[in-house]
């Protein structure tokens, strides 16, 4: 047996305990967010960090006094790129690039008398490997697209690499450049939600989509680039990394036409050794996605 807490940041931070065997953890005990309001995606952009680390250590600190089992391992995931328990760079939770952040919450951590040792990675890397370990196909390459604030790449098994599949270009119009990261052409400039919203100003993604489905031929033609943003990613990692399963997950799939991505994919992908890849929507929690307009 052994007892760890995962936690996810993204737009919002979600916490659990998790119990088991190793290799067969299960979610025990209640689920811990910040904020409450699932619908609130901007509580976290610039909340300082200390004030981010303070709230992670009571989120913990909250989830290991309901157990009397010690406490093996602490997981934070969270966008960007990270190495070595150091966040790289964040585009969409900005405060964070540069730190040391397994190390930085352990610390503080000890203060409140948590010793467990603290692992930091990729939030869409821990989706893909937590995919795995529930499938029992830990030896199978598995990538998974986390379509949200930001659009996140992960994969298993981790081997070294950046693996920021969310910057990849999928355009070549100069006129492409809402992407958090600053770079040009983008998927993330084209599918994430600070994107949709530098491009629409007046609108919300979720109305871009309404109005999509009314027949708004500019929201039509968004719909549509989105989708072929989407299928020109996944193609590309195809054309790099060979085929295999791919899942799409995160807040924004509620936008995302599974027959569309798999018409467009099937005319990206021609080669027949590279056409056995398969795609699958991952939902949400139903709790988050019930609260969801
Ligand atoms: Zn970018």
């Amino acid at each position: 047996m052994s007892t760890s807490i995962g936690v996810v940041v993204t737009e919002h931070i979600v916490a659990g305990r998790l119990s088991g065997p190793l290799g067969q953890q299960k979610l025990v005990g209640e689920r811990l967010r910040f904020p409450e309001d699932p619908a609130d995606t901007e509580s976290l952009i610039g909340l300082p960090t200390g004030e981010l680390y303070d709230l992670l250590t009571s989120l913990i600190a909250t989830l290991a006094a309901s157990s009397e089992e010690p406490l093996d391992a602490i997981g934070i995931a969270v966008p960007g790129i990270v190495r070595n328990g150091v966040v790289e760079d964040s585009p969409n939770l900005a405060q964070i690039k540069g730190e040391r952040m397994a190390s930085a919450l352990g610390v503080v951590l000890a203060r409140q008398g948590i010793h467990a040792p603290v692992y930091v990675l990729n939030d869409a890397d821990a989706v893909a490997a937590g995919l795995a370990a529930r499938g029992g196909h830990l030896d199978r390459l598995i990538r998974v697209w986390t379509l949200g604030n930001g659009i996140g790449y992960g994969r298993w098994p981790q081997i070294d690499g950046v693996w920021e599949g969310g910057h990849t270009v999928v355009t070549l119009d100069p006129k492409e450049k809402f992407c958090g990261c600053g770079g040009l052409g983008h998927v993330e400039g084209i599918m994430g939600n600070r994107a949709m919203r530098l491009r629409f100003l007046d609108m919300e993604p979720e109305e871009v989509f309404a109005a999509a489905k009314a027949g708004d031929q500019r929201c039509r033609d968004f719909v549509d680039l989105w989708h072929r943003a989407l299928a020109a990613a996944t193609a590309s990692a195809i054309h790099l990394g060979g085929p295999g399963r791919f899942y799409y997950t995160g807040h924004n799939i509620r936008f995302l036409d599974q027959n569309q991505l798999r018409d467009l994919l099937e005319a990206m992908v021609k080669m027949s050794p590279l056409q056995s890849y398969s795609i699958e929507l991952l939902q949400t929690t139903p709790s988050a996605s019930s609260a969801q307009p």
